[in-house]
């Protein structure tokens, strides 16, 4: 472990990033897990946070979860999917040393939920948060989803945000329209967590005792600019 990355951190949304996401027949629609049968790491969740935590970057979960607010699930379900969440991890040593989530929705059927908050995702309210409870620098820390909103909570944090492209077409349109562009497109967490390996040996490179990001950063950062 690095101690000099202590104040970085990794951010990783949930569904769809560490978790598969699940196409409810019942609704027709594509959501987060509402049992937890239906909750089911992606194959390379574990190695991915594996290597995330031997860099020694805290990793942490930021998770918007309305799906209470909807009413798809109650909060003892929540529970019971978030146990199998960290039972699957835990006994494959990968560690999250942080979880956040928003449970608000501002049409949510549960009144307790339902309102416009600050730690829904597009807002980094949940970014901030942590990295109060964690002394993180957020401009030094990551951020990986598979969702517009989530570049957007990542980029007003200041973070450097990876967006993961199974609908990579789709979605660039929109991101058009919402003038946010993350700063690397890839297929899965690990292809995130690759580059990141290599974004932080070079953040390691000491020059005169200065760590020196800039010059180091920036050509990986333009090789991304290429959708
Ligand atoms: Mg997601
Ligand atoms: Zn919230």
């Amino acid at each position: 472990m690095n101690a000099s990355h202590m104040n970085q951190a990794v951010f990783l949304d949930r569904d769809g990033v560490i978790n598969r996401i699940v196409y409810h027949q019942d609704l027709g629609i594509i959501d987060s897990p509402f049992t937890p049968s239906q909750f089911e790491l992606l194959p390379d969740a574990v190695k991915s946070i594996q290597i995330l935590n031997g860099l020694g970057l805290k990793t942490i979960l930021i998770s918007n979860q309305p799906g209470i607010a909807k009413g798809h699930f109650d909060y003892n379900t929540f529970l019971a999917i978030e146990e199998k969440m960290f039972k699957s991890l835990n006994q494959n040593k990968a560690k999250l040393d942080g979880v956040y989530y928003c449970f608000h929705h501002p049409e949510g059927r549960l009144k307790k939920y339902r309102k416009e908050c600050d730690c829904r995702k597009p807002k980094a309210g949940l970014l901030i948060k942590a990295s109060k409870d964690f002394n993180l620098d957020l401009k030094n820390s990551y951020l990986i989803g598979d969702g517009i909103t989530d570049i957007q909570a990542g980029k007003s944090a200041g973070c450097i945000t990876f967006l993961l492209g199974n609908h990579k077409c789709d979605l660039c349109r929109f991101l058009n329209e919402e003038k946010v562009k993350p700063d690397f497109v890839v297929p899965n967490l690990y292809q995130a967590t690759k580059i990141i390996q290599k974004m932080v040996g070079f953040f390691t490179i000491k020059r005169g005792g200065k760590k020196c990001r800039s010059s180091s950063i920036r050509p990986m950062l333009q090789r991304s600019k290429r959708q």
